[in-house]
Protein backbone atom coordinates (compact mmCIF):
# COMPACT_ATOMS: atom_id res chain seq x y z
CA UNK A 1 0.00 0.00 0.00
CA UNK A 2 1.35 3.61 -0.95
CA UNK A 3 0.89 6.75 0.95
CA UNK A 4 -0.97 10.22 -1.07
CA UNK A 5 -0.96 13.11 -0.27
CA UNK A 6 -2.97 16.13 -1.80
CA UNK A 7 -2.57 19.96 -1.24
CA UNK A 8 -6.35 20.18 -2.06
CA UNK A 9 -7.17 17.85 1.52
CA UNK A 10 -5.76 20.56 3.63
CA UNK A 11 -7.14 23.32 1.91
CA UNK A 12 -5.00 24.61 -0.78
CA UNK A 13 -5.74 25.98 -3.93
CA UNK A 14 -3.23 23.81 -4.98
CA UNK A 15 -3.02 20.69 -7.95
CA UNK A 16 0.07 18.77 -6.16
CA UNK A 17 -0.28 15.41 -4.95
CA UNK A 18 2.66 13.27 -3.90
CA UNK A 19 2.42 9.54 -3.47
CA UNK A 20 5.59 7.38 -1.73
CA UNK A 21 5.90 3.86 -0.02
CA UNK A 22 6.28 5.03 3.55
CA UNK A 23 5.49 8.48 5.26
CA UNK A 24 9.41 9.71 5.27
CA UNK A 25 9.48 10.06 1.06
CA UNK A 26 6.11 11.07 1.50
CA UNK A 27 6.84 14.03 3.93
CA UNK A 28 10.24 14.63 1.63
CA UNK A 29 8.10 15.00 -1.21
CA UNK A 30 5.71 17.58 0.61
CA UNK A 31 8.72 19.65 2.12
CA UNK A 32 10.34 19.82 -1.21
CA UNK A 33 6.90 20.96 -2.43
CA UNK A 34 5.73 23.01 0.35
CA UNK A 35 9.22 25.08 -0.23
CA UNK A 36 9.55 25.67 -4.04
CA UNK A 37 5.36 26.12 -4.46
CA UNK A 38 4.15 27.47 -1.47
CA UNK A 39 7.55 29.24 -0.15
CA UNK A 40 7.41 27.32 3.15
CA UNK A 41 10.86 27.09 4.19
CA UNK A 42 9.59 25.64 7.59
CA UNK A 43 6.37 24.05 8.09
CA UNK A 44 4.58 25.07 11.64
CA UNK A 45 3.50 22.25 13.72
CA UNK A 46 0.12 23.07 13.14
CA UNK A 47 0.60 22.32 9.68
CA UNK A 48 2.66 19.69 9.69
CA UNK A 49 -0.34 17.92 12.14
CA UNK A 50 -2.84 18.87 9.51
CA UNK A 51 -0.62 17.07 6.75
CA UNK A 52 -0.32 13.90 8.82
CA UNK A 53 -3.89 14.06 9.06
CA UNK A 54 -4.31 14.16 5.58
CA UNK A 55 -2.08 11.29 4.28
CA UNK A 56 -3.93 8.89 2.73
CA UNK A 57 -2.93 5.14 2.39
CA UNK A 58 -3.65 4.08 -1.18
ZN1 LIG B 1 0.79 22.65 -3.11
Amino acid sequence: MAKQFACRDIGMECEFTARAETDEELMSQIKEHAKTAHNMAKIDAKTMKKMKAAIKSV
